[in-house]
């Protein structure tokens, strides 16, 4: 069992490194941004009360994002371990999902923080925007989450820092290589430790 937070701005890759990781070492992607893209396409109740937050770049609040969270990681008793993309994203959420696994007899193993510079991440941002059309992938709303990023989630750095859990990554290259050469071995010599 190995519980894996992936941090970063965004942009960073944190979706990219996180689909390469749950397959390669079987564990359970949960991603908030896709839980609640979803539910904004479905139209839900969540969806509804949600999706102003979403297209603002605005953070959803904590006590909607820890629900679902703790739904999620409550309905998937069989998985190896969960990697964590795009939460905890405040203090207050990595403070809840620090108890929800302690309850579990579960813990966070290791944060992988992904790094990059700003304007590498406007960048892929605007690229994306082309490629898969994402709502809140504009100039403006762009600005807004690296804003809102350093504000509420930065801080989260000395956070995990403080845990001695956190790795820091260079994001910048070929995805593949970041993966092989990079993120894979940082978790291999976690597993070896634990072992
Ligand atoms: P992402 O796909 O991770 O970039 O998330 C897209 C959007 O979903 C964010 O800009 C927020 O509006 C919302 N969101 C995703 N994860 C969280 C979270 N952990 N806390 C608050 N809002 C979130």
């Amino acid at each position: 069992m190995i519980n894996l937070v992936i941090f970063g701005p965004p942009g960073a890759g944190k979706g990219t490194q996180s689909t390469r990781i749950t397959s390669h070492f079987d564990l359970f992607h949960i991603s908030t941004g896709d839980i609640f893209r979803k539910h904004v396409k479905e139209e839900t109740e969540i969806g509804l009360r949600v999706q102003s937050y979403l297209n603002a770049g605005k953070l959803v609040p904590d006590d909607v994002v820890i629900e679902i969270l703790g739904k999620t990681i409550d309905q998937e008793t069989s998985a190896n371990g969960f990697v964590f993309d795009g939460f905890p994203r405040t203090i207050n959420q990595a403070e809840a999902l620090d108890k929800m696994l302690s309850q579990k007899g579960m813990q966070i193993d290791i944060v992988i923080s992904l790094v990059a510079d700003e304007e590498t991440l406007i960048h892929r941002l605007l690229r994306r925007a082309n490629l898969e059309g994402r709502k809140d992938d504009t100039q403006k709303v762009i600005e807004e989450r690296l804003n809102v990023y350093q504000k509420q989630t930065k801080p989260l750095i000395d956070y995990y820092d403080k845990q001695d859990k956190l790795s820091e990554i260079d994001g910048i290259g070929d995805i593949d290589e970041i993966f092989e050469k990079r993120t894979k071995p940082v978790i291999e010599k976690t597993l070896k430790q634990q072992s």
